[in-house]
């Protein structure tokens, strides 16, 4: 990456600041006077000063992205079309993966980032994120099967899921909350309580949504704001 790139990324000012810096010799590479603004450093092995105080070039990047149906949430499949395939290049050098997964045929946000400890607080963490399901249904939720999606259904192979938000849009389609990401686990809820899911997309995960990537395959880098949440 340019220096110069690098130092203005990292909010070492304006390009033109960041030249100035350059020129006034306040900026090293290695323990070395930088003497030219477009010069490549490695942000994996130089390292960059300005004024004597090391400048943190770890490069993370954060993206929300609204997934299609007929991609399986992977960075390789052997014989399927992979989320990867409709990132821009820039994000794959980077070296994002998939936070978490969405079933090959469910639709909507999913978040792909570099930062593996980011992404681990999300999946993992005891932030109870909370994430929001569109659910369209042949069959009947009965009303047993609704109360036990509330008070924490346990699926046909005993597997216990914690209490759920559900919220009944019309005989055929649901909002579905839940925190956790068992393997098809609105889907086999939803089977647990007498449906049979047609369509499933996921709307939100916290407070990130689907605003500003609205059309499905498109991509967008989170704000700090989004990023720090999860922090
Ligand atoms: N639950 C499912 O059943 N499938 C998904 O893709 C996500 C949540």
């Amino acid at each position: 990456m340019r220096l110069d790139k690098l130092l203005a990324n990292k909010a070492y000012g304006s390009r033109k600041e960041v030249h100035q810096l350059i020129k006034d010799q306040r900026v090293t590479i290695n323990g070395e006077v930088a003497r030219k603004k477009d010069i490549h450093v490695d942000i994996e092995s130089d390292v960059i000063a300005v004024d004597g105080q090391i400048v943190n070039t770890k490069q993370h990047y954060y993206i929300k992205f609204h997934k299609p149906k007929g991609y399986v949430t992977a960075v390789e499949d052997a014989s399927h079309p992979v989320v990867m395939d409709l990132l821009p290049p820039e994000y794959i050098k980077m070296g994002v993966v998939p936070v978490g997964r969405l079933d090959k045929d469910t639709e909507g946000l999913l978040l792909l980032t570099n930062d593996g400890v980011w992404s681990h607080s999300i999946i993992n963490g005891n932030k109870h994120v909370e994430k929001v399901y569109y659910v369209e249904f042949e069959g009947e939720l009965t009303e047993d099967g609704i109360q036990r999606i509330k008070e924490g259904i346990v699926l046909g192979d005993g597997t216990h899921c914690k209490p759920a938000l559900i919220d009944i849009l019309s005989s055929k389609s649901v909002h579905i909350t839940i925190e956790e990401g068992k393997y098809h686990q609105v889907k086999r809820m939803i089977g647990a309580a007498g449906g049979t899911v047609t369509y499933l997309k996921r709307l939100t995960i916290g407070h990130i949504d689907l605003t500003g990537i609205e059309e499905v395959g498109s991509a967008q880098d989170l704000s700090s704001d989004d990023i720090e949440a999860f922090k």
